[in-house]
């Protein structure tokens, strides 16, 4: 019997440096090995898909391919009985979406180790409208809770606050009782960032005014950060004695022009954050989060969601910051 067909989105670089985007038929036997087949409902956007999707350096080495690093969908087979047919399944990060065929196709297959049973509390929907950017979200206020920072120790600054990451932070945060403070590009996105519980939003520029000189006045209890360069810079040498800031993102630069006052003078601590390898317990963990006392009502109200057609234009948008809140990818 033939294998079965599928649509994905076929990325493939035509010319050196010239890359399309197409969206082609393809078969189940061409998915690489592993133990978890996945029919794929729902998927979503993040910056790394766009990366992938345009042939930027840095995460897909070789095209033709299907990015996607977020999929949410059912078990068809699971060959070492990690799963059960027809469970809902989320699977992020890992190799999804940069080497491996990613969630912009409807049918995924991985090893059994990346999937994640859909907590009770979410819908598949919701679980992509939270996806890598919530899961990371949450990995960083998780750092934030750990390092004991508590709501009654001061605001906490949030950068990038209208993108994907930022935006579920600032929801996650206020929730929990912080202060939070957004910094943004996008001045006429201020109602949308108080109406996800920013007490303040900060004009970008006028953060980053002044803001090579050594140390910068006290401010924030702790920082969550997804734009790297001069911002995180300026967000650490106004972070308060013993704060603690985490990084996770280079959305503004990969670089970071700082020296090491804020650290021998004040205390403060720098803790990076990665979903992709995440370990399983730590997933799981902020997942039940998720779908529980943490579950970001307001992002969920505001995500907008496309099919496999309409990504293409979102692309360049996300790469540019110019995109608000969450986008789920509808594989239907
Ligand atoms: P988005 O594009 O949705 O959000 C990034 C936001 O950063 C933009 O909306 C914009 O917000 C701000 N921004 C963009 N360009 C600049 C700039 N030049 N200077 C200052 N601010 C800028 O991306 P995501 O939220 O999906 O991802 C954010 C970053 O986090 C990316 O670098 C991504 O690779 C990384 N990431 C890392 C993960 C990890 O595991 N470590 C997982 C997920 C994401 P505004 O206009 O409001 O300022």
């Amino acid at each position: 019997m033939a294998a079965e067909r599928f649509d994905a989105l076929v990325v493939e670089e035509e010319a050196p440096g010239s890359f399309t985007r197409r969206i082609k038929s393809r078969s189940i036997d061409e998915l690489p090995p592993g133990e978890l087949l996945v029919k794929v409902r729902y998927s979503s956007l993040n910056y790394k898909d766009a990366l992938s999707a345009l042939g930027r350096p840095g995460v897909t080495k070789n095209y033709p391919h299907t990015p996607g690093i977020d999929a949410a969908g059912e078990v068809v087979s699971c060959s070492d009985g990690a799963f059960k047919s027809g469970e809902k399944v989320i699977v992020t990060g890992y190799d999804l979406g940069m080497n491996t065929p990613g969630g912009y196709g409807q049918y995924i297959r991985v090893p059994s180790a990346w999937g994640v049973r859909l907590p009770e509390g979410l819908s598949l929907k919701e679980s992509m409208a939270i996806g890598t950017a919530g899961l990371t979200a949450g990995l960083s206020l998780q750092k934030l809770v750990q390092a004991g920072v508590r709501p009654e120790h001061g605001e906490i600054l949030v950068t990038g606050a209208t993108g994907g990451v930022g935006s579920v932070a600032v929801t996650l945060l206020a929730q929990a009782g912080y202060q939070v403070v957004a910094v943004t590009g996008k001045a006429r996105e201020t109602e949308f960032l108080t109406g996800l519980g920013a007490r303040q939003v900060l004009n970008r520029d006028a953060f980053l005014q002044n803001s090579d000189r050594p140390l910068l006045k006290e401010r924030w209890a702790g920082v969550i950060d997804v734009v790297g360069g001069p911002m995180l810079a300026a967000a650490i040498k106004s972070t308060g004695y013993g704060g603690v800031v985490t990084c996770c993102g280079l959305a503004g630069s990969a670089e970071l022009p700082l020296n090491v006052f804020p650290f021998i003078l004040r205390g403060v601590s720098l803790l990076g954050v990665d979903s992709a390898q995440a370990p399983s317990t730590v997933r799981n963990e902020v997942w039940q989060r998720l779908a529980g006392d943490w579950k970001p009502q307001r992002i969920l109200e505001q995500v907008q969601e496309v099919p496999l057609a309409q990504l293409e234009q979102k692309f360049d948008a996300i790469l540019k910051g110019e995109l608000r809140g969450r986008t789920v990818v509808n594989l239907a």
